[in-house]
């Protein structure tokens, strides 16, 4: 019997299990990367076609299936098994990464490897039909979201394949996309909790203009609180030692769960004229010198957005 919780389906088709191991692209000389094995059918084949198989897997039923469906067979010292929460796991180096993943893991697993410290050719997932065309996604299009944007600054991202759910035992009630994801090299040199919150506050409301979202309270009382503690760090930093070197700014999560929150009112309020005073005009300042306040994130591109948190960082003026 197959767990729910643990989000498996297992792969039925053997053409396509080859289709994918086809557009993976995979070397010989390959150290593979698998996340969630199963019963092993997309395990076997890639035994067949790269040097060494690294499977991590949650539930001990299934590395129990996986060792004795390889026992005694010329693949068995070429596959390593690792049980556990790949979440939990420290990953090994790798050169590629081929995984029919559960789907309530996609974004974390997603960043866990995007942020994986060594680096690696590519990674072809299979994820849910939303979620991949949301990774997918360009300006303009409708799932364009921070998800998009945020995967794109670190990545180049692919649609491969679709699949339809009637691929799996037992059928998922949704149907599936995989998505071919290639680390940029060299990776982007920003502060990646800076990037973050800069995304989260554009993608308040992703066809709002951002003239309206840096006009409301709550983002100008966060933006005016990391100023100001800004502030007072530089000017110790100034009139001291420089104790003040190590001090923690505040850790925000990284977050990166999939949520625009486009669907419940923030209920936030704008500030009226002559409220909020001089930092609002420093930041409505920012906005109109790139030519910002009058645009929505929904059609920025990532050019676009790197440019206004440089524009807004010229400033002093910080999102973590
Ligand atoms: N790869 C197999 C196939 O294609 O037939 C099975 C894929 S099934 C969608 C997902 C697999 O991931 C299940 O075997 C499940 O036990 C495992 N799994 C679930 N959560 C996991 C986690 N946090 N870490 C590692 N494996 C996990």
């Amino acid at each position: 019997s197959f767990h729910k919780s643990k989000g498996q389906h297992i792969l039925k088709n053997p053409p396509l299990v080859d289709s994918i191991v086809q557009k993976a692209g995979i070397k010989s000389t390959d150290v593979i990367l698998e996340i969630g094995p199963g019963t092993g059918n997309l395990t076997k084949k890639l035994l067949e076609a790269g040097k060494e198989v690294i499977a991590v897997e949650l539930d001990s039923r299934m590395v129990l299936a996986l060792q004795r469906r390889f026992q005694g067979t010329p693949y068995s010292n070429r596959l390593k098994v690792i049980q556990g929460d790949v979440l939990k796991t420290e990953l090994p180096r790798f050169d590629i990464c081929v995984a029919n993943i559960p789907y309530q893991i996609s974004s974390p697993l997603t960043f866990k490897l995007l942020f994986h410290p060594t680096s690696f050719r590519c990674a072809v997932i299979m994820y849910q039909r939303e979620f991949a065309m949301r990774l997918v996604a360009q300006p303009g299009d409708n799932l364009y979201c921070r998800l998009s944007v945020n995967t794109q600054l670190y990545a180049r991202v692919s649609h491969l394949l679709k699949v339809g759910k009637n691929n799996f035992r037992p059928p998922p009630k949704v149907d599936s996309s995989v998505v071919r994801i290639e680390p940029r090299k060299p990776q982007p040199q920003v502060n990646k909790k800076e990037w973050d919150g800069f995304l989260r506050v554009c993608f308040i409301r992703k066809n709002k203009t951002l003239g309206s979202i840096f006009r409301q309270k709550s983002v100008l009382l966060m933006l005016e609180k990391n100023f100001k503690t800004l502030q007072a760090v530089l000017a110790s930093l100034n009139g001291s030692t420089g104790e003040a070197a190590g001090m923690d700014l505040g850790d925000q999560s990284m977050g990166m769960e999939d949520d625009d929150n486009e669907m419940d009112d923030d209920g936030d309020v704008e500030m009226d004229e002559g409220q909020g005073g001089e930092f609002k005009e420093k930041v409505m300042n920012v906005l109109k010198e790139g030519g910002f306040e009058e645009k929505r994130s929904s059609k920025l591109s990532q050019q676009d957005f790197l440019y206004l948190l440089s524009l807004f960082n010229k400033s002093g003026i910080h999102f973590s």
